[in-house]
């Protein structure tokens, strides 16, 4: 092996010191590593520019295809015919740090690579879907309400500031059908019961619209409250509901990863307003005219 020259020596001992290395390293950080914003849910997208600081909700325009898309489904999601259709009062868009999107992102792309090469061509296979849960504030209440609460029993907030916990999911039920996961579905009235409010002076009511990667889902048939992730080449657990000897009444979709769903949207809702009664209106002309001619004044 040829001996280094001087120069060549030289050169080598000047780019091995610490000095001059470290300039380098926070070049490449600052062009490689620079955090980037991962999809619309960031708290960093021009987008959402206009949330009010720390807020982590963001209140869409009735207009936004955003909000009619979830209102549609909210809508459509609705099979219950004896509950009456609620009134929407609001919809925010959920906004997350990139870390937290991030890691859905990376999940989501892995499940898309694998089912697209199993020739399963729904890929990630994400979905809108709801998730009741309990509010112990008035977040969403309206406009002003957008800052979560600090509160760790209150579901929502915690929901919405870290996401899903698949080991806090489906604490407030003891029986979970298809074992310990995160559950969700697309009919929006069934989870009334679990869009549960305990703030005070108040008749609204709040449900989670998260998207969630079903990938390949395991169609069930009947409950199987042993799993705890779903069956080898499958990345979801959903029922087949409206089958003779099926024990379920309605869908539910579960996934049994943290970064297999992130909260998306906020609906609130309450009840529907009747049409109020038509008064009629008797000026005082009216009155006159009546009591002139002692006859009812057609109004
Ligand atoms: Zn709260």
């Amino acid at each position: 092996m040829a001996t280094p020259t001087k120069a060549k020596r030289r050169r080598f001992a000047v780019y091995n010191l610490p000095e001059f290395a470290l300039p380098g390293t926070i070049f490449c950080k600052l062009i490689f590593f620079a955090p980037m914003i991962v999809d619309e849910f960031s708290l960093r997208h021009p987008d959402n520019l206009p949330r009010r600081r720390y807020s982590r909700i963001l209140p869409l325009e009735s207009s936004d295809p955003q909000c009619i898309q979830v209102e549609r489904l909210f809508l459509k999601g609705w099979r219950h015919l004896n509950k009456p259709k609620p009134t929407i009062r609001a919809i925010y868009k959920i906004l997350s740090s990139d870390q937290s999107l991030e890691v859905y992102a990376r999940y989501k792309s892995q499940v898309q690579t694998i089912n697209l090469l199993s020739k399963f061509n729904k890929g990630a296979n994400e979905q809108l879907c709801f998730h009741g849960t309990k509010r112990l504030c008035l977040l969403g209440e309206n406009n002003s309400k957008v800052f979560p609460c600090e509160s760790s029993e209150c579901s929502l907030c915690c929901i919405i500031q870290g996401s899903f916990d698949v080991a806090k999911c489906g604490n407030a039920h003891s029986f979970r059908r298809f074992g310990a996961g995160i559950y969700t579905t697309s009919c929006s009235s069934i989870q009334q019961h679990s869009a549960s409010n305990s703030a005070l002076n108040t008749n609204l009511r709040v449900l989670l619209v998260s998207r969630v990667v079903v990938g390949k889902p395991h169609n069930r048939r009947h409950n199987a409250t042993h799993m705890n992730q779903p069956p080898t080449g499958h990345h979801s657990v959903c029922d087949v509901v409206g089958l003779p000897g099926v024990d379920l009444n309605y869908e539910e979709t579960v996934v049994y990863r943290n970064d297999a769903i992130r909260p998306a949207y906020l609906v609130v809702y309450g009840p529907s307003t009747p049409p109020k009664p038509v008064k009629r209106i008797h000026s005082k002309a009216h009155t006159l005219l009546s009591s002139l001619f002692k006859t009812p004044v057609a109004v």
